[in-house]
């Protein structure tokens, strides 16, 4: 029997805020900070301590609600999830159950299959918890509390997923759209955007739900895409075999590429939920909701499409400048610098020629000596032919050290173009005479040999010959 994979999403999301949600404490790396180095009464959960609502924290999370085509609610309430553990000093997570910040959103996936739309079921707020590490020398744990009381939106999905394709477009698209929005640093390996799935899977053309299991620790996109691909196959031969899926959560385990069980599943009542008595309930002004709307700016997918459209770039090629927003603002520098060439080639030498070298001097587009406009007057000299793409290499180098214009690295170093066609037919003479066997072996035929001697004439123009002139010298003498 075939069966269809259905897939429900968790992300939760922190709001990269100067301030902890519920606290002054303020928001550090989770990974460089010194453990427990940002922790006060209220977030280490004293007895006797008053949460307060971080405005930013509310700010941050409206833009994610609205991005995502969410209502948001005039009135939401916190609520106190219980349980015990060590990473919650509280005994009770304050998050929001019944009345969440938002609701009802959707966004639109272009997969391979065509377009898809997945509905936002709700978005709400709440608090992280501390960070346990477990020794594996001593039989102990260690409880860093710098990260309780970080603010979190947890987005959350209808079962709308078919597959490990559409769950990766999504969580890209989020990370994108969290990136642009200037919420979140998308940087899942540091855990600041968690991405749970849960997966069933049902006799194809049934209605009816199966049971689901959910997938913790998905660091990266590649394990969100394998950790499904995976549990779809597990729970597919499962059922295959006679044996029915248990609800339960499972953790993956990047070595062996594989997820094992961590939990059975705890239903909504276990938690006990309970309205927060120490926070009133959350007010969200209509004036203040439009006036995040108006200064929301261009969604990624929006722009994806923009730059598809305006610079003739594949879908690949201007996802990539979305997701990499300061690359993809140099980008239409260029172009609005007038471009210099075509589009392609100047998105091939902003991601490529530019970014090669930024990377090896480990310079950020802030502090590069390059503007656009002198990058767009080097690609005009290479495309008007007064250099070849060779020396324009070279007069780069020359601009990234000096942050001179193009004009004046190509006339320094002597690398205009030789298009002089006299000039190239002597040196076209001269490389035959002097390799003469090579010469023989061309005029037989043999392959490769061309562009072998084609390298000699141009080390002997000093790599500045115009290719195709020599090219065109190089026939005639055959
Ligand atoms: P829980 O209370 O266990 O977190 P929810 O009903 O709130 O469960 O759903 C959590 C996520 O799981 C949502 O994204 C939802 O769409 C998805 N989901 C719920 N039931 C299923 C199912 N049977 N199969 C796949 N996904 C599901
Ligand atoms: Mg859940
Ligand atoms: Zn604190």
């Amino acid at each position: 029997m075939p069966y269809e994979p259905v897939i429900g999403l968790e992300v939760h999301i922190e709001m990269q805020t100067r301030s902890k949600m519920f606290c002054a404490c303020p928001v550090v790396d989770s990974v460089s900070a010194p453990p427990n180095s940002a922790v006060c009464p209220v977030c280490a959960g004293h007895p006797g301590t008053l949460p307060v609502v971080n405005q930013a924290a509310v700010e941050y999370a409206l833009r994610v609600a609205l991005a995502l085509g969410c209502r948001v609610n005039p009135v939401s309430i916190f609520a106190r999830k219980n349980y015990f553990y060590p990473d919650i000093p509280k005994g009770y997570q304050i998050s929001q159950y019944e009345q969440p910040l938002a609701e009802q959103g959707q966004i639109l996936l272009q997969t391979s299959q065509g377009e898809r739309l997945i509905r936002i079921r709700r978005a709400h707020l709440e608090e992280d918890t501390g960070k346990l590490t477990h020794l594996t020398a001593e039989p102990c744990s260690l409880v860093d509390l710098n990260r309780a009381g970080v603010p979190l939106l947890e987005v959350v999905t209808e079962p709308d997923f078919h597959s490990a394709e559409e769950v990766r477009l999504y969580a890209e698209a989020l990370r994108a759209l969290v990136r642009t929005l200037g919420v979140n640093s998308g940087d899942l390996e540091k855990g600041v955007m968690r991405i749970e799935p849960n997966i069933s899977i049902r006799p194809a053309g049934t209605e009816t739900l199966g049971t689901k299991v959910e997938i913790k620790n998905l660091n990266s996109f590649r394990a969100l895409e394998r950790g499904v691909t995976y549990e779809i196959a597990r729970q597919t031969s499962l059922l295959e075999a006679g044996g029915k899926v248990l609800q339960e959560t499972v953790g993956w385990d990047e070595a062996a590429q594989a997820t094992f069980s961590q939990r059975s599943k705890e239903d909504a009542h276990d938690y006990r939920y309970l309205p927060e008595p120490d926070l009133p309930p959350l007010r969200v002004e209509d004036a203040w909701v439009e006036a995040v709307r108006a200064r929301l700016p261009e969604m990624p997918w929006a722009r994806r499409a923009r730059l598809e459209a305006e610079f003739g770039l594949s879908r690949a090629e201007a996802w990539q400048l979305v997701e990499n927003d300061e690359a993809g603002r140099y980008f239409e520098s260029v172009m609005a610098a007038g471009g210099g060439s075509a589009a392609r080639t100047a998105f091939a030498w902003v991601t490529g020629e530019l970014s090669a070298r930024m990377n090896a001097a480990k310079v950020g587009f802030a502090s590069l000596s390059i503007q656009p406009r002198q990058l767009a007057d080097l690609l005009a000299r290479m495309a008007s032919g007064e250099v070849n793409q060779h020396s324009a290499k070279k007069a780069l180098d020359g601009m990234f050290a000096t942050g001179q214009e193009a004009g004046t690295v190509i006339a320094a170093l002597g690398l205009a173009q030789v298009s002089d066609e006299g000039l190239i037919t002597r040196l076209v003479e001269e490389t035959l005479a002097d390799f003469p066997a090579e010469a023989a072996n061309w005029r037989a035929g043999k392959p490769g040999v061309e562009n072998w001697l084609f390298g000699q004439v141009m080390r002997k123009a000093g790599g500045k010959a115009n290719p195709q002139n020599l090219r065109a010298a190089l026939e005639k003498a055959r």
